[in-house]
């Protein structure tokens, strides 16, 4: 579903990606963990081309993409992103958030995105927020609003960036929990978290990243039990 080739990303002289190679199946969850400054969030803004890279290749559904003549607002579409900050409108309803692309963007007829809105609300567990501001909503809520408006898209991935970091410990759960959920419904999905218990539930595959490159990639059971690399086994002290 997606593959990463030889991914080589520089922000001047820094090279913050080292040669990433990633394959992530359809239905496949991926959970990506390190250091802070490893490259998670810049490897995430890649794959949905929101940065330029210097060398590598980026296939979506056996597509090679070719940033320069593929029109990328459409390619974006294939991968919902979800990010720390939520990044609601802040001046739209819960719904008119979830709404926004799928009229906006796909041309959609507002009663047709106003239904789907409202099944996506149901599907996060927040029917009863439809009309509410996100001044109005826990940190979990907005959360859960920006799930869904990541999933108003229909898109053939998910990109998780520390999704739950932002919030109150005891909101963390219901996030995760709506995560869960997508996994359990088959949804194709890369997870950058701290939230090591989630990794260990609900990935099929933990990437190690280091400096800029993949360290070790194996099940959760593999990666946090028998760790093969120094570098995995020193991150994984700090965080377990
Ligand atoms: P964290 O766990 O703290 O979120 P991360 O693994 O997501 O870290 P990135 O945010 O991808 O790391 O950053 C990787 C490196 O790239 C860091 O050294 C960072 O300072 C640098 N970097 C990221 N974005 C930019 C930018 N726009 N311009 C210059 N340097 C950048
Ligand atoms: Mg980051």
């Amino acid at each position: 579903m997606i593959r990463v080739r030889n991914l080589h990303k520089k922000f001047g002289d820094v090279n913050v990606l080292r040669g990433i190679d990633l394959h992530v199946k359809k239905n496949e969850v991926v959970v990506l963990i390190g250091p802070s400054g490893s490259g998670k969030s810049t490897l995430l803004r890649c794959l949905n081309f929101l940065e330029e890279v210097q060398e590598g290749e980026i296939w979506l559904n056996d597509g090679l993409v070719n940033p320069r003549k593929d029109n990328l607002n459409e390619v974006r579409q294939h991968l919902g992103m979800v990010f720390q900050q939520f990044h609601l409108f802040p001046h739209k309803t819960a719904l008119e958030n979830i709404m926004e692309a799928p009229v906006y963007v796909k041309k959609q007829a507002r009663q047709e995105a106003e239904q789907w809105a409202r099944e996506l609300l149901d599907q996060v567990g927040l029917s009863d927020k439809a009309n509410a501001y996100p001044s109005q909503l826990s940190g979990g809520q907005k959360q859960r609003v920006a799930i869904a408006r990541a999933l108003a898209m229909k898109p053939d991935a998910l990109l998780f960036d520390e999704p739950t970091s932002a919030l109150d410990p005891e909101l963390v759960n219901e996030v995760l929990q709506v995560m869960k959920e997508l996994a359990d419904q088959g949804m194709t999905m890369i997870v950058v978290t701290h939230e090591m218990g989630f990794a260990r539930e609900v990935a099929d595959k933990v990437v190690v990243m280091d400096h800029g490159r993949l360290v070790e990639q194996g099940t959760p059971e593999q990666v946090f039990n028998s760790p093969r690399k120094e570098r995995t086994k020193k991150f994984l002290q700090q965080v377990l």
